[in-house]
């Protein structure tokens, strides 16, 4: 028997420092237009579905609206269904790159105070991507081509 416990996000973004007192900046640092959450900025952000677009467009394959989703998880859920069965494997582990590369994209804008364009995100995606496949991940080598 396999016992699921919902996954929660445990980022350290505003509205988790804000929960316990600490004083923390309320706007988005990726597009400054909307409360930092980890639901808002792993999916619903401008930025980072600007991101997937980059991603997702060459591979010709789609993405789910925003609206509607109650999660980050519900989101990557949807975007599974909506893929061919084909691509999901490979699929969660651009997921995991897309997440990770807009992470370390509000990380810089917050700590270090650099900004990068939606492009070059993407670029470094793929480039991370490129190496994740050298390294053996065969399942995002079928839908990422170098
Ligand atoms: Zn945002």
């Amino acid at each position: 028997m396999v016992i699921r416990r919902p996954v929660q996000c445990a980022l350290g973004l505003s509205d988790r420092r804000r929960r316990h007192g600490l004083d923390a900046r309320i706007v988005c640092y990726l597009c400054n237009a909307a409360d930092e959450s980890c639901d808002h900025l792993l999916f619903e952000c401008s930025f980072t579905q600007r991101v997937w677009d980059g991603i997702l467009a060459p591979m010709r394959l789609d993405k789910p609206s925003t609206t509607g989703c109650g999660s980050v998880l519900e989101w990557r859920r949807c975007l599974r269904e909506l893929w061919p069965a084909s691509v999901r494997r490979g699929g969660d582990s651009l997921f995991t790159l897309v997440t990770w590369q807009v992470w370390k994209e509000r990380n810089a804008r917050c700590f270090q105070g650099e900004t990068s364009t939606v492009n070059y995100v993407v670029s470094s995606i793929r480039s991370g991507a490129g190496e994740w496949v050298r390294a053996g991940a065969r399942a995002l080598g079928c839908i990422i081509r170098e």
